[in-house]
Protein backbone atom coordinates (compact mmCIF):
# COMPACT_ATOMS: atom_id res chain seq x y z
CA UNK A 1 0.00 0.00 0.00
CA UNK A 2 1.35 3.73 -1.24
CA UNK A 3 0.19 6.63 1.56
CA UNK A 4 1.54 10.60 0.92
CA UNK A 5 1.15 12.90 3.73
CA UNK A 6 1.22 16.47 2.87
CA UNK A 7 2.44 18.30 5.58
CA UNK A 8 5.64 17.23 8.01
CA UNK A 9 3.79 19.00 11.12
CA UNK A 10 3.17 16.97 14.32
CA UNK A 11 -0.18 15.26 12.50
CA UNK A 12 1.15 14.23 9.48
CA UNK A 13 4.72 13.37 10.90
CA UNK A 14 2.92 11.18 14.48
CA UNK A 15 0.77 9.54 11.82
CA UNK A 16 3.53 8.38 9.56
CA UNK A 17 5.55 7.52 12.40
CA UNK A 18 2.88 5.22 13.77
CA UNK A 19 1.25 3.57 10.77
CA UNK A 20 4.59 2.67 9.26
CA UNK A 21 5.98 1.18 12.77
CA UNK A 22 2.92 -0.87 12.63
CA UNK A 23 3.51 -2.10 9.28
CA UNK A 24 7.24 -1.58 8.04
CA UNK A 25 6.21 -2.88 4.49
CA UNK A 26 3.81 -0.22 3.90
CA UNK A 27 5.34 2.82 1.07
CA UNK A 28 4.74 6.19 3.13
CA UNK A 29 6.23 9.87 2.14
CA UNK A 30 5.60 12.93 3.49
CA UNK A 31 5.99 16.08 1.56
CA UNK A 32 7.03 19.27 3.15
CA UNK A 33 7.16 22.99 1.65
CA UNK A 34 9.60 24.20 3.85
CA UNK A 35 13.57 23.06 4.18
CA UNK A 36 13.88 21.10 7.44
CA UNK A 37 14.79 23.17 10.17
CA UNK A 38 12.18 25.77 9.29
CA UNK A 39 9.64 26.29 12.21
CA UNK A 40 7.74 28.85 13.27
CA UNK A 41 7.19 30.10 16.75
CA UNK A 42 8.67 29.48 20.08
CA UNK A 43 7.66 26.54 22.43
CA UNK A 44 4.43 23.98 22.54
CA UNK A 45 2.59 22.56 25.68
CA UNK A 46 0.96 19.30 26.35
CA UNK A 47 -1.07 19.06 29.40
CA UNK A 48 -0.63 15.14 31.47
CA UNK A 49 -3.80 14.44 29.35
CA UNK A 50 -2.40 15.26 26.72
CA UNK A 51 0.49 13.24 27.13
CA UNK A 52 -1.28 10.04 28.62
CA UNK A 53 -2.72 9.69 24.50
CA UNK A 54 0.56 9.73 23.27
CA UNK A 55 2.21 7.62 26.19
CA UNK A 56 -0.29 5.05 25.11
CA UNK A 57 0.16 4.85 21.33
CA UNK A 58 3.42 4.85 21.19
CA UNK A 59 5.65 4.13 24.56
CA UNK A 60 9.11 4.70 22.89
CA UNK A 61 8.22 7.34 21.16
CA UNK A 62 6.80 9.54 24.32
CA UNK A 63 10.16 8.22 26.50
CA UNK A 64 12.28 9.99 23.70
CA UNK A 65 10.25 13.20 23.44
CA UNK A 66 9.56 14.11 26.40
CA UNK A 67 13.00 13.22 28.27
CA UNK A 68 14.27 17.12 27.76
CA UNK A 69 11.05 18.56 28.68
CA UNK A 70 10.51 21.43 31.31
CA UNK A 71 7.92 20.34 33.79
CA UNK A 72 5.47 22.01 35.94
CA UNK A 73 2.20 20.80 38.44
CA UNK A 74 0.97 24.09 39.31
CA UNK A 75 0.23 27.49 37.07
CA UNK A 76 0.01 31.29 37.65
CA UNK A 77 -2.82 33.78 36.74
CA UNK A 78 -1.31 37.15 37.44
CA UNK A 79 -3.91 39.78 37.88
CA UNK A 80 -2.84 43.13 38.15
CA UNK A 81 0.50 42.23 39.31
CA UNK A 82 -1.10 39.59 41.77
CA UNK A 83 0.15 36.38 41.08
CA UNK A 84 -2.01 33.48 42.32
CA UNK A 85 -1.37 30.07 41.76
CA UNK A 86 -3.49 27.03 40.80
CA UNK A 87 -2.40 23.62 41.59
CA UNK A 88 -2.98 20.21 39.86
CA UNK A 89 -2.35 21.54 36.34
CA UNK A 90 0.28 19.74 35.15
CA UNK A 91 1.92 21.29 31.80
CA UNK A 92 4.76 19.74 30.09
CA UNK A 93 7.00 22.10 27.56
CA UNK A 94 9.30 21.96 24.61
CA UNK A 95 10.45 23.83 21.72
CA UNK A 96 8.03 23.08 18.30
CA UNK A 97 11.56 22.45 16.53
CA UNK A 98 13.13 19.88 19.27
CA UNK A 99 9.33 18.45 19.05
CA UNK A 100 9.39 18.18 14.97
CA UNK A 101 13.05 16.76 14.73
CA UNK A 102 12.63 14.46 17.54
CA UNK A 103 9.48 13.16 14.85
CA UNK A 104 11.81 13.73 11.84
CA UNK A 105 14.50 11.13 12.99
CA UNK A 106 11.93 8.37 14.20
CA UNK A 107 10.17 8.67 11.19
CA UNK A 108 13.44 8.32 9.26
CA UNK A 109 14.47 5.19 11.53
CA UNK A 110 11.49 3.02 10.77
CA UNK A 111 11.82 4.33 7.18
CA UNK A 112 9.71 6.94 6.38
CA UNK A 113 10.49 9.50 3.32
CA UNK A 114 10.65 12.74 4.40
CA UNK A 115 11.09 15.45 0.85
CA UNK A 116 11.78 18.88 2.08
CA UNK A 117 11.29 21.91 0.18
CA UNK A 118 8.39 21.01 -1.93
CA UNK A 119 5.46 22.68 -1.85
CA UNK A 120 1.93 20.90 -2.97
CA UNK A 121 -0.25 23.16 -4.87
CA UNK A 122 -2.27 20.70 -6.96
CA UNK A 123 -2.65 17.18 -5.12
CA UNK A 124 -4.14 15.53 -7.89
CA UNK A 125 -1.42 13.66 -9.37
CA UNK A 126 -0.16 12.64 -6.35
CA UNK A 127 -3.79 11.35 -5.05
CA UNK A 128 -3.67 9.27 -8.19
CA UNK A 129 -0.92 7.48 -7.54
CA UNK A 130 -1.31 6.66 -3.89
CA UNK A 131 -4.03 4.69 -1.88
CA UNK A 132 -4.41 7.48 0.38
CA UNK A 133 -3.35 10.48 0.81
CA UNK A 134 -3.20 12.43 4.66
CA UNK A 135 -3.52 16.11 4.09
CA UNK A 136 -1.62 17.44 6.74
CA UNK A 137 -0.60 20.60 5.75
CA UNK A 138 -1.59 23.23 8.32
CA UNK A 139 -4.58 25.70 9.23
CA UNK A 140 -4.29 26.94 5.22
CA UNK A 141 -4.41 23.89 3.69
CA UNK A 142 -3.63 23.41 -0.18
CA UNK A 143 -5.63 20.77 -0.11
CA UNK A 144 -8.67 21.97 2.13
CA UNK A 145 -9.07 24.88 -0.46
CA UNK A 146 -8.48 22.88 -4.20
CA UNK A 147 -11.42 20.08 -2.76
CA UNK A 148 -13.58 23.15 -1.44
CA UNK A 149 -16.89 22.24 -2.53
CA UNK A 150 -15.70 18.77 -1.06
CA UNK A 151 -15.05 19.66 2.07
CA UNK A 152 -16.89 22.72 2.73
CA UNK A 153 -15.13 24.33 5.28
CA UNK A 154 -15.96 26.96 7.23
CA UNK A 155 -13.73 30.00 8.98
CA UNK A 156 -14.53 32.24 11.76
CA UNK A 157 -11.45 35.10 12.10
CA UNK A 158 -11.58 35.79 15.88
CA UNK A 159 -11.54 39.83 16.81
CA UNK A 160 -8.19 39.98 19.22
CA UNK A 161 -4.79 39.97 18.00
CA UNK A 162 -2.30 37.78 18.89
CA UNK A 163 1.51 38.29 18.43
CA UNK A 164 3.95 35.01 19.46
CA UNK A 165 7.50 36.16 21.39
CA UNK A 166 9.92 34.64 22.97
CA UNK A 167 12.12 35.84 26.27
CA UNK A 168 14.81 34.49 27.62
CA UNK A 169 12.89 35.40 30.86
CA UNK A 170 11.89 31.80 32.93
CA UNK A 171 8.27 31.43 33.50
CA UNK A 172 8.61 28.28 35.00
CA UNK A 173 4.31 27.97 35.66
CA UNK A 174 2.31 28.11 32.67
CA UNK A 175 1.45 32.40 33.82
CA UNK A 176 -1.69 34.42 32.27
CA UNK A 177 -0.29 37.80 32.65
CA UNK A 178 -3.15 40.50 32.55
CA UNK A 179 -1.88 44.07 32.56
CA UNK A 180 -4.09 47.08 32.62
CA UNK A 181 -2.79 50.28 30.51
CA UNK A 182 -4.40 53.72 29.60
CA UNK A 183 -5.24 52.01 26.35
CA UNK A 184 -7.02 48.70 27.32
CA UNK A 185 -6.18 45.48 28.68
CA UNK A 186 -3.15 43.24 27.34
CA UNK A 187 -3.12 39.45 28.03
CA UNK A 188 0.22 37.41 27.72
CA UNK A 189 0.24 33.79 27.45
CA UNK A 190 3.92 32.40 29.16
CA UNK A 191 5.47 29.79 29.89
CA UNK A 192 9.47 28.23 29.92
CA UNK A 193 9.78 25.45 27.22
CA UNK A 194 13.94 24.93 27.62
CA UNK A 195 16.55 26.19 30.50
CA UNK A 196 16.71 29.23 29.22
CA UNK A 197 14.08 30.20 26.61
CA UNK A 198 10.16 31.12 27.19
CA UNK A 199 7.47 31.27 24.89
CA UNK A 200 5.37 34.68 25.42
CA UNK A 201 2.28 35.09 23.38
CA UNK A 202 0.78 38.30 23.14
CA UNK A 203 -3.39 38.86 22.92
CA UNK A 204 -4.67 42.36 22.77
CA UNK A 205 -8.32 43.63 21.71
CA UNK A 206 -8.64 45.24 18.26
CA UNK A 207 -9.53 48.81 20.06
CA UNK A 208 -7.01 48.66 22.79
CA UNK A 209 -4.39 47.61 19.74
CA UNK A 210 -5.46 50.30 17.48
CA UNK A 211 -5.70 53.26 20.62
CA UNK A 212 -2.10 52.22 21.77
CA UNK A 213 -1.25 52.92 17.82
CA UNK A 214 0.20 49.37 17.03
CA UNK A 215 -1.83 49.25 13.58
CA UNK A 216 0.45 51.76 12.41
CA UNK A 217 3.47 50.23 14.35
CA UNK A 218 6.33 48.37 12.53
CA UNK A 219 6.96 44.39 13.86
CA UNK A 220 10.25 45.97 15.96
CA UNK A 221 8.16 48.99 17.20
CA UNK A 222 5.32 46.12 18.24
CA UNK A 223 7.85 44.49 19.52
CA UNK A 224 9.07 46.82 22.18
CA UNK A 225 5.76 48.53 22.57
CA UNK A 226 4.92 44.67 24.18
CA UNK A 227 8.18 44.55 25.95
CA UNK A 228 7.27 47.57 27.81
CA UNK A 229 3.68 46.99 28.86
CA UNK A 230 5.18 43.77 30.34
CA UNK A 231 8.27 45.55 31.97
CA UNK A 232 7.60 43.91 35.19
CA UNK A 233 7.32 40.48 34.36
CA UNK A 234 9.71 40.34 31.92
CA UNK A 235 12.33 41.42 34.82
CA UNK A 236 14.60 43.73 32.13
CA UNK A 237 14.52 40.56 29.69
CA UNK A 238 13.71 41.75 26.04
CA UNK A 239 11.21 40.07 23.39
CA UNK A 240 12.53 37.88 20.85
CA UNK A 241 11.55 37.79 17.31
CA UNK A 242 10.97 34.74 14.84
CA UNK A 243 9.06 36.52 12.26
CA UNK A 244 6.49 37.67 14.77
CA UNK A 245 3.92 39.63 13.40
CA UNK A 246 0.32 40.40 14.62
CA UNK A 247 -2.57 37.71 13.14
CA UNK A 248 -5.98 36.90 14.48
CA UNK A 249 -7.29 33.22 15.34
CA UNK A 250 -8.97 31.76 12.52
CA UNK A 251 -11.31 28.94 13.56
CA UNK A 252 -11.59 26.17 11.26
CA UNK A 253 -14.40 23.45 10.89
CA UNK A 254 -15.14 21.13 7.77
CA UNK A 255 -18.29 19.55 7.20
CA UNK A 256 -16.78 16.31 5.48
CA UNK A 257 -13.51 15.09 6.90
CA UNK A 258 -12.64 12.80 3.88
CA UNK A 259 -13.21 12.55 -0.21
CA UNK A 260 -12.56 10.11 -2.47
CA UNK A 261 -9.08 8.56 -1.02
CA UNK A 262 -8.47 11.93 0.59
CA UNK A 263 -8.19 12.46 4.66
CA UNK A 264 -7.94 15.83 6.50
CA UNK A 265 -5.92 16.03 9.46
CA UNK A 266 -4.87 18.44 12.28
CA UNK A 267 -5.35 22.12 11.81
CA UNK A 268 -6.20 21.03 7.95
CA UNK A 269 -9.33 19.53 9.91
CA UNK A 270 -10.22 22.04 12.31
CA UNK A 271 -8.19 24.75 14.67
CA UNK A 272 -8.90 24.82 18.56
CA UNK A 273 -8.22 27.89 19.60
CA UNK A 274 -4.24 28.26 21.18
CA UNK A 275 -5.89 30.26 24.29
CA UNK A 276 -6.74 26.00 25.05
CA UNK A 277 -3.07 24.94 24.30
CA UNK A 278 -4.43 22.04 22.89
CA UNK A 279 -3.76 22.10 18.65
CA UNK A 280 -0.91 19.69 19.01
CA UNK A 281 -2.03 17.32 21.09
CA UNK A 282 -5.25 17.15 18.99
CA UNK A 283 -3.44 16.76 15.87
CA UNK A 284 -1.52 14.10 17.52
CA UNK A 285 -4.24 12.48 18.57
CA UNK A 286 -5.85 12.27 14.93
CA UNK A 287 -2.79 11.07 14.12
CA UNK A 288 -3.38 8.06 16.60
CA UNK A 289 -6.89 7.59 15.47
CA UNK A 290 -6.39 7.53 11.98
CA UNK A 291 -3.58 4.86 12.27
CA UNK A 292 -5.74 2.56 14.55
CA UNK A 293 -8.56 2.95 12.13
CA UNK A 294 -6.48 2.11 9.62
CA UNK A 295 -4.48 -0.87 11.28
CA UNK A 296 -7.98 -2.58 12.30
CA UNK A 297 -9.07 -2.38 8.48
CA UNK A 298 -6.02 -2.89 6.20
CA UNK A 299 -7.57 -3.55 2.81
CA UNK A 300 -10.76 -0.73 3.48
CA UNK A 301 -9.66 2.47 3.16
CA UNK A 302 -13.78 3.70 2.44
CA UNK A 303 -14.47 1.86 6.18
CA UNK A 304 -11.10 2.65 7.78
CA UNK A 305 -11.73 6.61 6.93
CA UNK A 306 -15.46 6.56 8.47
CA UNK A 307 -14.27 4.86 11.32
CA UNK A 308 -11.54 7.19 11.90
CA UNK A 309 -14.46 10.06 11.60
CA UNK A 310 -16.88 8.13 14.09
CA UNK A 311 -14.26 8.09 16.69
CA UNK A 312 -12.77 11.95 16.38
CA UNK A 313 -16.13 13.95 15.53
CA UNK A 314 -17.50 14.12 19.15
CA UNK A 315 -14.34 14.98 20.75
CA UNK A 316 -13.37 17.21 18.00
CA UNK A 317 -17.02 19.47 17.90
CA UNK A 318 -16.57 19.05 22.12
CA UNK A 319 -12.93 20.90 22.05
CA UNK A 320 -13.77 23.26 19.88
CA UNK A 321 -17.26 24.70 21.81
CA UNK A 322 -14.80 24.94 24.98
CA UNK A 323 -12.51 26.77 22.81
CA UNK A 324 -15.21 28.86 21.46
CA UNK A 325 -16.29 29.66 25.16
CA UNK A 326 -12.49 30.43 26.25
CA UNK A 327 -12.20 32.68 23.41
CA UNK A 328 -15.03 34.58 24.36
CA UNK A 329 -13.55 34.94 27.81
CA UNK A 330 -10.67 36.55 26.71
CA UNK A 331 -12.39 38.62 24.32
CA UNK A 332 -14.43 40.13 27.15
CA UNK A 333 -12.34 39.98 29.89
CA UNK A 334 -12.01 43.77 30.82
CA UNK A 335 -15.60 43.68 32.32
CA UNK A 336 -14.03 41.17 34.94
CA UNK A 337 -11.01 42.76 35.76
CA UNK A 338 -12.35 44.47 38.71
CA UNK A 339 -12.65 40.83 40.24
CA UNK A 340 -10.50 40.43 43.09
CA UNK A 341 -7.23 37.75 41.82
CA UNK A 342 -8.49 34.88 43.26
CA UNK A 343 -12.25 35.34 41.98
CA UNK A 344 -10.66 36.31 38.83
CA UNK A 345 -8.81 33.31 38.63
CA UNK A 346 -11.56 31.24 39.54
CA UNK A 347 -13.49 32.70 37.05
CA UNK A 348 -11.01 31.93 34.57
CA UNK A 349 -9.84 28.27 35.51
CA UNK A 350 -14.80 27.62 34.72
CA UNK A 351 -14.37 30.16 31.59
CA UNK A 352 -15.38 27.11 29.33
CA UNK A 353 -17.97 24.95 30.89
CA UNK A 354 -16.12 22.42 31.45
CA UNK A 355 -14.79 22.51 34.88
CA UNK A 356 -17.46 22.35 37.62
CA UNK A 357 -16.67 23.67 41.10
CA UNK A 358 -16.26 20.41 42.66
CA UNK A 359 -13.92 19.31 39.47
CA UNK A 360 -11.83 22.43 40.51
CA UNK A 361 -11.97 21.25 44.37
CA UNK A 362 -10.63 17.90 43.77
CA UNK A 363 -7.65 19.23 41.00
CA UNK A 364 -6.97 22.44 43.19
CA UNK A 365 -8.03 22.30 47.00
CA UNK A 366 -6.13 25.10 48.36
CA UNK A 367 -6.79 27.24 45.44
CA UNK A 368 -10.48 26.50 46.05
CA UNK A 369 -10.13 26.68 49.67
CA UNK A 370 -9.05 30.51 49.11
CA UNK A 371 -11.57 31.10 46.98
CA UNK A 372 -14.83 29.56 49.03
CA UNK A 373 -12.82 31.28 52.33
CA UNK A 374 -13.54 34.81 50.58
CA UNK A 375 -16.91 34.56 48.26
CA UNK A 376 -20.05 35.00 49.50
CA UNK A 377 -21.45 32.36 47.57
CA UNK A 378 -19.53 29.72 49.58
CA UNK A 379 -20.49 31.24 52.98
CA UNK A 380 -22.58 29.01 55.38
CA UNK A 381 -25.91 30.72 55.03
CA UNK A 382 -26.85 32.65 58.21
CA UNK A 383 -30.77 32.90 59.25
CA UNK A 384 -31.20 35.78 61.49
C1 LIG B 1 0.44 31.37 18.18
C2 LIG B 1 0.20 29.89 18.29
C3 LIG B 1 0.52 29.25 19.48
C4 LIG B 1 0.28 27.90 19.60
N1 LIG B 1 0.61 27.30 20.78
C5 LIG B 1 0.36 26.00 20.94
C6 LIG B 1 0.70 25.33 22.13
O1 LIG B 1 1.27 25.92 23.04
N2 LIG B 1 0.39 24.03 22.26
C7 LIG B 1 -0.23 23.36 21.26
O2 LIG B 1 -0.50 22.17 21.42
N3 LIG B 1 -0.52 23.93 20.10
C8 LIG B 1 -0.25 25.24 19.91
N4 LIG B 1 -0.57 25.85 18.74
C9 LIG B 1 -1.25 25.10 17.72
C10 LIG B 1 -0.32 24.20 16.97
O3 LIG B 1 0.77 24.91 16.46
C11 LIG B 1 -1.09 23.52 15.85
O4 LIG B 1 -2.36 23.15 16.29
C12 LIG B 1 -0.33 22.28 15.39
O5 LIG B 1 0.94 22.62 14.93
C13 LIG B 1 -1.13 21.57 14.29
O6 LIG B 1 -0.34 20.56 13.71
P1 LIG B 1 -0.54 20.17 12.17
O7 LIG B 1 0.47 19.13 11.93
O8 LIG B 1 -1.97 19.87 11.90
O9 LIG B 1 -0.25 21.51 11.36
P2 LIG B 1 1.09 22.37 11.24
O10 LIG B 1 1.91 22.27 12.46
O11 LIG B 1 0.65 23.71 10.79
O12 LIG B 1 1.90 21.65 10.08
C14 LIG B 1 1.49 21.70 8.72
C15 LIG B 1 2.73 21.51 7.86
O13 LIG B 1 2.33 21.44 6.50
C16 LIG B 1 3.23 22.20 5.70
N5 LIG B 1 2.50 22.61 4.50
C17 LIG B 1 1.47 23.50 4.45
N6 LIG B 1 1.02 23.61 3.19
C18 LIG B 1 1.79 22.80 2.42
C19 LIG B 1 1.79 22.49 1.04
N7 LIG B 1 0.91 23.02 0.20
N8 LIG B 1 2.73 21.61 0.58
C20 LIG B 1 3.63 21.04 1.43
N9 LIG B 1 3.65 21.29 2.76
C21 LIG B 1 2.73 22.16 3.25
C22 LIG B 1 3.62 23.35 6.61
O14 LIG B 1 4.85 23.95 6.22
C23 LIG B 1 3.72 22.66 7.97
O15 LIG B 1 5.01 22.16 8.23
C24 LIG B 1 -0.30 27.18 18.54
C25 LIG B 1 -0.59 27.82 17.33
C26 LIG B 1 -0.33 29.17 17.21
C27 LIG B 1 -0.64 29.85 15.87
Amino acid sequence: MKIAVIGAGPAGLYFALLHKKHDPSLDISVIEQNPRDATYGWGVVFSDIGLAFLKAADPEFFAEFTAGHEKCDYMEVVHRGTHVQIEGNHFSRTARIDMLGTLQRACERVGVRIEYDRRIDDVRPIAAEVDLLVAADGGNSAVRSQYVEHFLPSFERRRNKFAWYGTRQRFHPVSLIFRETKHGVFIAHSYQYSPDLSTFLVEVAPETWERAGLHRATDEESRRYCAEVFRPELGGHELLSNRSRWFEANVVKNERWTHENIVLIGDALRTVHFSLGSGTRMAMQDAIALHKALADRPAEIPAALAAFEAARRPASSSFQSAAARSLDWYENVAAKLHLDPISFAYDYMRRTGHVSHDDLKQRAPHFVAAYERQSPDCQPRRTA
